[in-house]
């Protein structure tokens, strides 16, 4: 890495900014980012760096569930598997193209092997078997975990893989603005970071692989980690090609510590209570009211130990009835929901619930009288986990809502993850859509593994030589600093603060873009999201202390992104794709989702056309959002002839940007 300095000189200032060149800039230290440099420096790019916020920031070293899943080929046994059997599991989701499902099955098991050989304990038996269990939307046992802390675990190990090859970190810096080049040619060409100390830095870089993460920053209530926002608004602001935006997951999660209450929380049938808005005045339990038999009842709120993520196909007469109760509980009538698990639920006997709870239940030897102790019988790390963060599930209920965990759409990326329209900048990670409407549990963090192989690959077979007019990138860095203060000028005296405004789209979302949509609720809203937009983006910074300057950054490009998601979904709604994924759509005239619930409560079905579609979101250098439908890519058919693919391999054909000989 070279450094220099630049200096900006604006009507009333005049500030020397450092400029870092550097070959390939890795943004971003989760797990995906972190393999993402390990696997650059095994390439023999040398010149690499990670730029982040902070080692412990992101989702995957600051979450968990019950047990974490990894995703990969089925490695045990005489299960039979293949990369075209496992591709046909992703595809078999929807919306999804089959060449990178080809490629994320292709490479599961090299990029499980990598996280083993650098020390991750996934279980295996005496022969070297790597055992595996079945996960949702998976037909055979190719799931694998370490616990509750698989991906934090991936990360220590990772981080002391970057650490032993001596990669540079630069951490404390978040990036706030990526700097497009200002020729013809679509790229992105710098960063510009700011540190707590509001200190502007600038990374001028030949390749960028983007590993930001999820959009946590989004949602008022959300699963992913406080620390984490994500970045993809910076992305969408450089004019980057989006796919599938919509499709994200949902489910019930506690909300002072964030957490999945999936699993044994819900096996062992806790009470659901809400209370007033204060969290302590009229207490009721209010799930009876909706349910002809306890029996029922309790066998719903059973299966949503594994049947977690909320799932429009359970909305009628499934177990999403629940997380749909708990959201009028919480967003109609403005309650709070919380789970109780020292009484049981109203009308609780074992000897009338569902033949399946009761059999789970007695071969788990969980016939205790309350659920705390049915939970201490089968899962006591669970009790251990809350008290650690001074939550005592003995003493107190658990606060719940129905929380954002997951996108399954992003940035649009090549079978070897660069974005189909930035040439050298890579998406990898929860930020790349690569995945379509339901995928298996697990295929995040193989994803994001497969991404960061990948990326390096190409970059190491195609893009080594520097090509950068580094002049022209100057002049581009140069005009976007001038901007940005003069942004950060023209704001000084405006009304728009940034708490009010990161409450304001994060409500929204949760509001209209989440789990629960409809063509009539978003129209006013996407309205609204423009104008906070416009506020931010054209009206200029609106902090009133130096201090939240950076946050302000965030802010805008959270607000940016809100505005580009929300336009999807009304997009979506207008095409009328229906209830589908992990989202439902509310229609006078669909089917009725319960009937004890009010008319409003009728849903959409599913066009299940769409399923071979995929949606396109792009950007124009005006800002203009506009959408439209890609055809779903079959899994390819290879020639698997050895000598052919030998030959294609060793002459670098496999890339397909290399002159052939
Ligand atoms: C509760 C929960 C349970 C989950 N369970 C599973 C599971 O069982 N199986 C599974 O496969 N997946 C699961 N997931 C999803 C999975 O954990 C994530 O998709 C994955 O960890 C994301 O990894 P990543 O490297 O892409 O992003 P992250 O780990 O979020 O890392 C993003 C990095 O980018 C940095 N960054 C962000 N913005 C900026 C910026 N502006 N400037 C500089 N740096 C920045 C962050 O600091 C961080 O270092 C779960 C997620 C949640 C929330």
């Amino acid at each position: 890495m070279e450094t220099t300095t630049l200096p900006v000189i604006t009507s009333d200032k005049e500030m020397l900014v450092p400029l870092h060149w550097v070959h390939t800039l890795v943004i971003g230290s989760g797990a995906a980012g972190l393999n993402a440099a390990v696997q650059l420096s095994r390439n023999n790019v040398q010149d690499v760096l990670i730029l982040t916020e902070g080692l412990e920031k992101g989702t995957s070293i600051n979450t968990g569930s019950d047990k974490q899943t990894y995703y990969k080929l089925s490695l045990c046994g005489s299960e039979s598997d293949s990369p075209q059997a496992m591709a046909e599991s992703y595809i078999g989701g929807g919306a999804m193209h089959g060449d990178l499902a080809l490629v994320e099955a292709s490479l599961s098991s090299r990029a499980f092997i990598n996280l083993v050989n650098l020390g991750m304990p996934f279980p295996r038996d005496a022969y070297g078997q790597f055992v595996g269990y079945k996960t949702d939307h998976d037909p055979r046992q190719r799931a694998t975990s370490i616990g509750p802390y698989t991906s934090r675990e991936m990360c220590h190990h990772l981080i002391s893989e970057v650490k032993r090859l001596k990669i540079p970190i630069h951490e404390n810096r978040e990036v706030i603005q990526l700097i497009r080049s200002d020729n013809d040619e679509q790229r992105i060409v710098a960063a510009i970071t700011m540190d707590k100390n509001n200190s502007i830095e600038v990374y001028a870089a030949e390749n960028i692989i983007f590993a930001v993460g999820g959009p946590g920053g989004l949602y008022k209530t959300s699963v992913y980690p406080e620390v984490h926002f994500g970045a993809i608004g910076l992305a969408l602001m450089a004019g980057a090609k989006a796919r599938n935006l919509p499709e994200s997951q949902y489910g019930l999660a506690s909300t002072r510590f964030r957490w999945n209450v999936s699993g044994t929380y819900m096996q062992v049938i806790p009470r659901f209570i809400s209370r007033a808005a204060d969290g302590i005045s009229d207490e009721q339990e209010f799930l009876p009211t909706y349910f002809d038999s306890a029996s029922e009842m309790n066998g719903n709120i059973f299966l949503k130990g594994y049947q977690w993520p909320f799932d429009a196909r359970k909305a009628i007469g499934g177990s999403s009835i629940i997380d749909i109760l708990v959201y009028i509980e919480t967003v109609e009538k403005g309650r709070r929901v919380y789970l109780d698990f020292t009484r049981n639920s109203q009308g609780y006997n074992l000897e009338e619930l569902p033949e399946e709870v009761r059999t789970y239940l007695i071969r788990s030897e969980a016939l205790q009288q309350t659920p705390i102790e049915r939970l201490y019988k089968m899962n006591p790390a669970a009790i251990e986990l809350y008290r650690d963060h001074g939550i005592d599930l003995h003493q107190e209920a658990l606060e719940i809502a129905v929380c954002a965990q997951h996108n399954n759409g992003g940035l649009a990326g090549s079978i070897w993850w660069e974005s189909t329209n930035i040439k050298h900048f890579f998406p990898i990670g929860e930020v790349n859509g690569s995945h379509g409407v339901n995928r298996p549990g697990g295929t995040a963090l193989n994803s994001g593994q497969v991404g960061g192989f990948r990326a390096a690959e190409y970059i190491a077979a195609c893009y080594m030589d520097w090509s950068l007019p580094k002049k022209q990138v100057e002049n581009a860095i140069l005009t976007s600093l001038k901007q940005l203060l003069s942004w950060i000028k023209t704001g000084e005296n405006q009304k728009v603060k940034y708490q009010e405004a990161l409450d304001d789209l994060q409500s929204r979302m949760t509001r209209v873009g989440a789990h629960i949509r409809s063509e009539q609720a978003i129209k006013s809203e996407v309205k609204d999201a423009k104008l906070l937009v416009e506020q931010l983006i054209k009206n200029g910074c609106s902090c009133t202390k130096i201090e939240d300057l950076r946050i302000t950054f965030r802010v805008r490009q959270l607000a940016f992104a809100h505005l580009v998601y929300l336009d999807a979904i009304q997009f979506m709604l207008e095409n009328r794709v229906g209830s589908r994924g992990s989202s439902i759509v509310l229609d006078l005239n669909g089917s009725r989702v319960h009937n004890k619930l009010k008319d409003s409560w009728k849903i959409q079905l599913e066009d299940s056309s769409f399923r071979q579609k995929i949606l396109i979101t792009n950007i124009g250098d005006d800002g203009s959002i506009t959408h439209a439908w890609e055809a779903v890519r079959p899994i390819p058919k290879t020639d698997a002839w050895f000598e052919t693919a030998w030959a294609a391999f060793r002459n670098g054909e496999i890339y397909g940007c290399k002159e052939m000989s």
